[in-house]
């Protein structure tokens, strides 16, 4: 999962490496397989990254800027294979693998308990024996509790009948009661958490054993008599449990002198820096406290009658841990529960972790040791209530030696220190108590440096390793930029002192929005200089994040089912913000095409695997599951509907009733459905009743296709739902969405239009007695694709849009240009569509000047060439789009915004790839101007069009770089995957022959079956490796068989499955890959005359 993860930090220490090794082009390669292959982590979320893209016809352009944009939300899709998001989250199956090692416990039967002992503690024997010990002694029948069903019961039971104190494995599976994770999963209410104080004592400083120790104080308040307390609990090795009966004023009368007592330990004399105590411990007192208990000793106190500790267990299954009291807590009274534990620091992503990265100076590897707690992780840092209904109040101190720094979410209050041993104890805390929910908690131990700005007088920094501190201004400015904007947006204070930011080498998401400290993966956030893309995905990230400061970590989602509420909204606000901002970074027109846009999401949502946008989700891994486009995009467009719908007084101020109204706390989609019905019902509208709308929308799967018929006195609507097969279609047939339908015509054309304007389809059918569109040359809706649907026409009027656009395009919207395509085309290959109408969208597009229907129409142009690229008319079709391109191409040559910039990006990077000869020539002018003078630095916008335009058109002495990539390292990455786009048979062979032996590389393989070449020699290359190594060569599969597109193709595909030496998951693999090929040729066979023939008219019309 770690994508080659050290590789941005090591490019100047590598670079050095290459240079020492290679003497020319090919060694660039190979001495980067020798480095990679010995010092990176295989990564998985990389292989993700680009097999998810949107469509495997696009080319890394449009996939958010190197391992960046996939961070977030893409990796997180292992069940929703189409899928890939944002800044992206990801399941770490490391933890599973990670866990039963780390768990620890300790017996009271093993001697001299000064160490935690490291028993593996899923261990079979070890477990197994505890287990069948336990029962028999207590001569428990584990059926018959099974049968009485009460969990309570019977983990009471259960405990009660140990013969000793130890942590059981599996309680819940003893008991019978699992499986039945919807129920079992969630925490009982009876106690619940007030606050929290976290003393963390991470041992950082001997990588053979990070470690940290951990004691947790939690006030807890009782709602309901009981003598069990679970909450959650993975991967601690627990020393001590014990409880004590606490009054409400008794905890803040104790709480400096708590702080103190916990950050002593195991302290010797500590000299406190703001005298708030002095003290020395005794002799006796160090050796208690640096003495894991033992809880079967859990202290008591005489007051609370002997209120104790009984025995705890842990459920691995449902994390939890279950501590056993001698007697019931009573209702209505608070408890302070302690548990003292010790874990390993994770060298995963999650939790507590360690991100190493190399130091430029040294070229020595160190470590930022931070944490990713959401969605289920902060249970792997300290034992807590990890939902996000159990909000608290947290303070927390750290323990550190002096040459690192500590940040955490929290403010920090005060340091004390230095002890005899030179460490410093860090406070953090809150000057008010702001109450938040556990996966919110952030903290940061590195060599750290930082800059800061202000807003008002809420402090901002950004937190970084030395090396790339200068990189970090925009980062900075931006943040600052965007607090200022949601802060006026939602007139609700930001309401902590600070809102930092961090960069992290490596974590599972582009960046996460941790209350007060934003975490940051290094990639996302450090360019140098950004290329205009990356600005982009930046700037969105940024954004999205500050909006969560709001929407997320002020008014969280009650339950995860509701994951949509945070990032639906962040997703959308980060459009709307980015627009008003920067409005140069054209995000207004952009959200049809973005990554997150409309377009990308409606593709994914169109399958029958997709989900609804609210989606029940009980297990960890489920709640991992859904950060995906659906949560995201979908859940961002609906919303943006649903501000069309209201507009825009009504949706903003029903926003902040509804912020007010649950700040600190939790809500459902149905309190913000209430929110905004009741602004709705103030402000006069007609729509009074949200919920009724949108639940069609986020209740249910898929989305409707509207098609519109138009007589001489009526226009019908009709709404079908909307799947890529006949049978996916008959299957959702029976849904009904209520639909917020626009249109506009020849005749009154108006893009703008408002909530009155909507036409509501509550129906299958509606008709309207209407004459004014019948005497309309055309007629289009859904207009800026404000509605999450399709539209489809009958084919006179779908030829008169077509003739539009080829007149005047710019009589329609840019967004609707760039929906013309993408309907068309999808229409077209659901069958609902002639192709010959699909073609003809491209007819127009030497008049077009803007970046969204373009990114459309290429995305549409890339698939169709790779079918047609093993056909005799390729020829025929690579003229037409060079022919299309050509004017553009010159045309966006002049570019000083950003937005011209994209463009000119877009447009250079394919019409290279088509070889518009211009295009190559300027390419290789920029190349060779570039190796010839130092001081010539390459435009990031061209550096991925120039590299591969050189790779393919230069011989190996010409495109020869390894000297110019010393200076400028941050363009090594982009320069080997150049030397994929090769398609000269022998330069194929070359980079297979590296390629296949190293699976970190196996993304080159995308490029290299770009070409016709390329593609048909990798096959038969990977044919022949498969004699030879079938496991590594099953990694390469889908790339090898992702463009396989021609009857002749599917042939070799099926005669080499007859005959290979397979596993059955290979067989599996190579059967899915068998169909999708198949279903491909069969598409292409289907249209091919009909595809030939628009080709060889529009060449006519064209020569
Ligand atoms: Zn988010």
């Amino acid at each position: 999962m770690i994508i080659i993860k050290t590789i941005f930090n090591m490019y100047f220490c590598m670079v050095i490496h290459i240079l020492l090794l290679s003497h020319g082009f090919s060694s660039v390669l190979s001495s980067h397989i020798i480095n990679t292959s010995t010092t990176v982590h295989v990564s998985t979320e990389s292989k993700h990254d680009h097999k998810n893209l949107p469509h495997s016809a696009l080319t890394p352009h449009f996939n958010p800027p190197p391992t960046a944009t996939h961070v977030d939300p893409s990796t997180t899709f292992h069940h929703h294979s189409s899928d890939n998001s944002e800044a992206v989250k990801q399941p770490t199956t490391h933890h599973h693998h990670a866990r039963n090692d780390q768990i620890q416990h300790t017996s009271s039967a093993s001697p001299a308990n000064t160490e935690v002992t490291t028993d593996a503690y899923n261990a079979e024997t070890a477990n197994g024996t505890h287990v069948a010990n336990a029962i028999s002694d207590a001569k428990v029948d584990t059926k018959d509790i099974g049968d009485a069903g009460d969990r309570k019961n019977c983990i009471s039971h259960y405990i009660n009948g140990l013969p000793e104190r130890y942590m059981a494995k599996d309680i819940y599976t003893i008991c019978n009661l699992w499986p039945d994770p919807h129920t079992d999963i969630r925490l009982p209410t009876d106690v619940i958490p007030e606050r929290y104080h976290v003393d963390m004592f991470p041992h950082i400083y001997n990588e053979s054993d990070f470690t940290f120790d951990c004691n947790t104080t939690i006030l807890i308040y009782c709602n309901e008599d009981t003598d069990i307390i679970h909450l959650h609990s993975m991967e601690h090795g627990i020393n001590f449990v014990e409880i004590n009966i606490l009054g409400e004023d008794v905890w803040t009368h104790k709480y400096e002198k708590d702080i103190l007592e916990h950050t002593n330990n195991p302290g010797k004399g500590l000299e406190d820096a703001d005298n708030l105590v002095k003290r020395s411990l005794t002799d006796d007192e160090q050796k208690e406290q640096t003495t894991p208990h033992e809880y079967t000793q859990a202290p008591h106190d005489e007051e609370t009658d002997e209120l104790k500790v009984e025995n705890c267990g842990v459920s691995l299954n449902v994390e939890m841990l279950h501590i056993k009291l001698n007697k019931p807590l009573k209702k209505g009274a608070r408890y302070k529960l302690t548990i003292n534990s010790k874990s390993k620091i994770s060298n995963g992503v999650m939790g507590f972790y360690a991100s190493p990265y190399m130091e430029k100076e040294t070229c020595k590897e160190k470590f930022v040791f931070t944490s990713l707690m959401e969605p289920t992780h902060a249970r792997y840092v300290f034992p807590c209530f990890d939902e996000p209904d159990f909000k608290a109040v947290f303070t927390m101190t750290i323990k550190r030696l002096g040459h690192v720094t500590s940040v955490m979410n929290l403010p920090l209050r005060k340091t004390i220190g230095p002890d005899v041993d030179g460490f410093f104890i860090d406070v953090f805390d809150q000057p008010q108590d702001v109450k938040m929910s556990s996966y919110l908690v952030a903290l940061g131990i590195a060599e750290l440096e930082y800059i800061e700005a202000y807003y008002k007088d809420i402090r901002s920094r950004v937190w970084t390793r030395k090396d790339i501190l200068n990189h970090t201004t925009y980062l900075l400015d931006t943040s600052v930029q965007f607090l200022e904007f949601f802060e006026d947006f939602f007139q609700i204070p930001y309401p902590l002192p600070k809102l930092d930011a961090i960069t992290v080498p490596d974590m599972s998401f582009s960046g996460m929005e941790h209350w007060g400290l934003i975490t940051y993966k290094e990639s996302a956030v450090v360019y140098d200089p950004p290329s205009s893309e990356q600005i982009v995905w930046q700037t969105s990230l940024i954004s999205h994040e500050i909006a969560h400061q709001w929407f997320g970590n002020l008014v969280s989602p009650y339950w995860w089912d509701d994951l949509w509420l945070n990032e639906g909204f962040a997703t959308y606000m980060m459009y709307m913000a980015t627009e008003a901002v920067m409005p140069d970074l054209d995000m207004k027109n952009r959200v049809a095409i973005d990554y997150r846009g409309i377009q990308n999401v409606l593709r994914t949502d169109q399958k029958t695997t997709s989900h609804p946008v609210y989606m029940p989700v009980y297990h960890p891994q489920e709640i991992q599951d859904i950060f995906d486009l659906i949560s995201y995009a979908k859940g961002g467009a609906v919303i943006r509907m649903m501000n069309f719908f209201l507009g825009d007084y009504t949706f903003k101020h029903g926003l902040r009733r509804y912020l007010i109204r649950h700040s600190s706390d939790t809500a459902t989609h149905n309190d913000l459905f209430a929110a905004l019905s009741e602004q709705a019902v103030d402000d006069g509208l007609d729509v009074t009743d949200v919920k009724s709308v949108m639940d069609t929308w986020i209740l249910e799967q898929n989305y409707p296709v509207v098609t519109i018929e138009i007589t001489d006195s009526s226009v019908c609507f009709n709404q079908t739902a909307f799947l890529e097969t006949e049978e996916g279609r008959m299957n959702r047939s029976h849904i009904t969405w209520k639909i917020p339908v626009t249109c506009t015509s020849s005749e009154h054309t108006d893009f703008d239009q408002k909530p009155a304007d909507i036409i509501w389809l509550n129906e299958k059918r509606e008709c309207v007695e209407d004459s004014k569109w019948s005497s309309a040359d055309w007629v289009v809706c859904n207009l800026k694709q404000i509605g999450f649907f399709r539209v489809n026409y009958a084919n006179e009027n779908w030829r008169h849009i077509i003739g539009q656009l080829k007149k005047d395009p710019l009589a329609f919207h840019t967004i609707n240009r760039a929906q013309i395509i993408n309907d068309a085309w999808e229409l077209q290959r659901a069958g609902l569509l002639d192709i010959e109408i699909a073609l003809q969208t491209f007819e127009y597009l030497d008049l077009e000047t803007e970046f969204a229907p373009w990114w459309a129409a290429i995305r549409e142009l890339n698939t169709l060439s790779d079918y047609l690229k093993l056909t005799p008319k390729y020829g025929l079709f690579q003229n037409f789009i060079k022919k299309k391109m050509k004017a553009m191409y010159f045309k966006s040559g002049s570019k000083s915004s950003i937005k011209e910039k994209l463009l000119h990006s877009l447009i250079s990077k394919h019409a290279c790839k088509y070889e518009l000869e211009a295009c190559v020539d300027d390419a290789l002018d920029l190349y060779k101007e570039w190796i010839a003078d130092d001081n010539i630095r390459l435009d990031p916008d061209m550096v991925e069009t120039v590299f591969c335009t050189a790779a393919r058109n230069l011989d190996d002495k010409r495109y020869n770089a390894p000297k110019k990539l010393l200076r400028n390292p941050g363009l090594l990455k982009d320069y080997r995957k150049s030397l994929a786009c090769v398609d000269k048979p022998w330069q194929v062979i070359r980079v297979l022959e590296n390629v296949l032996d190293i699976p970190e590389l196996y993304e080159l393989g995308s490029s290299l079956t770009s070409s016709a070449t390329g593609r048909w020699l990798t096959w038969i290359y990977f044919m022949d490796f498969w004699k030879r190594d079938s496991h590594k060569a099953s990694g390469m599969l889908e790339e090898v068989t992702e463009k396989m597109s021609t009857a002749w193709e599917l042939n070799q595909l099926r005669q080499f499955m007859a005959v290979a030496e397979m596993t059955k998951g290979d067989t599996g693999a190579f059967e899915a890959a068998e169909r999708v090929v198949s279903a491909r040729v069969e598409y292409i066979e289907t249209h091919r005359t009909a595809i030939y023939t628009w080709l060889q008219g529009i060449t006519e019309v064209q020569d």
